[in-house]
């Protein structure tokens, strides 16, 4: 059974289609005289509706790659897919049509707008998409149908990180990329938006990339890769994923 075989197969029972594809990527960052080597040559694929955690040490270079994924940042050599489309470094509108059109990023910080409610903070984002969910659609999905007009100050961090996921999927991205999601919240608060992450990948089918270290994540991910200076050094697959219900965080 390839690694493919693991991830939830269409009908006629074959594997996902690659949604996401890194060849020979490497990031180097350079400050002055001084340079950074972030990612030292990695290849991965990510396959449609996929759900994988990245894990690895500090300075691994994990953001470093979600940044690749998702087209916040070129690479120093190698290549980015989406589908059968590579992203080109230089294309700047190119990049930025990728970005609004397909990807929903979430980070550690939620960068809501303090004098907009729930509901507007991601009604702002809908306005430019082609199919999006109803604010209240998206909000609802992570489970704050009750607070569509609480401003973030009435919000508890978890409430707003979850306000900026119904943000950053009302578009209906095909990709949900999340930089430590939870690393600004106490672990109570950090399970419910994890929960969130994972019934937008469930519900919506969404390929989610996410960087966090909570252990039980790892459980229900497809697969778990572990990053250590640079380089994607163990790749876990998980053959049998259990149900988030069957979960004791
Ligand atoms: P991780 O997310 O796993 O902690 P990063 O991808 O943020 O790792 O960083 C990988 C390496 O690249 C680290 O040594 C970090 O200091 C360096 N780095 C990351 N971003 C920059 C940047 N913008 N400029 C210079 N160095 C950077
Ligand atoms: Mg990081």
């Amino acid at each position: 059974m390839t690694e493919r075989d693991q991830v939830t197969t269409s009908p006629n029972g074959s594997p996902p289609p690659t949604a996401l594809r890194a060849r020979g990527l490497t990031k180097t960052y350079r400050m002055g005289a001084v340079e950074v080597q972030a990612l030292r040559g990695v290849d991965v694929d990510f396959a449609e509706g996929e759900l994988v955690v990245l894990l690895g040490p500090s300075g691994s270079g994990k953001s470093t790659l979600l940044n690749l994924l998702g087209g916040l940042d070129v690479p120093t050599s190698g290549e980015v897919w989406f589908h059968d489309r590579r992203l080109t470094a230089g294309d700047e509108r190119a990049l930025n049509r990728y970005r609004r059109e397909h990807v929903g990023f979430v980070f550690q910080f939620y960068n809501l707008i303090p004098s907009l409610t729930a509901r507007e903070n991601v009604a702002l984002v809908t306005e430019i998409a082609r199919d999006p969910m109803t604010p209240t659609e998206a909000l609802n999905m992570v489970g704050l149908g009750e607070r569509l007009d609480h401003f973030p100050a009435q919000l508890s961090g978890g409430e707003q990180q979850r306000v900026a996921i119904a943000r950053a999927i009302a578009k209906r991205p095909a990709l949900l990329l999340c930089d430590e999601p939870t690393g600004a919240l106490d672990s109570a608060t950090g399970i419910l938006v994890l929960e969130a992450i994972l019934t937008v990948n469930r519900t919506l089918g969404t390929t989610t990339v996410l960087i966090t270290h909570n252990a039980v994540i790892a459980d229900i991910a497809h697969r778990v890769l572990h990053f250590a200076d640079g380089r994607l050094v163990e790749v876990r697959v998980n053959a049998s994923r259990r149900e988030p219900a069957e979960l004791v965080w």
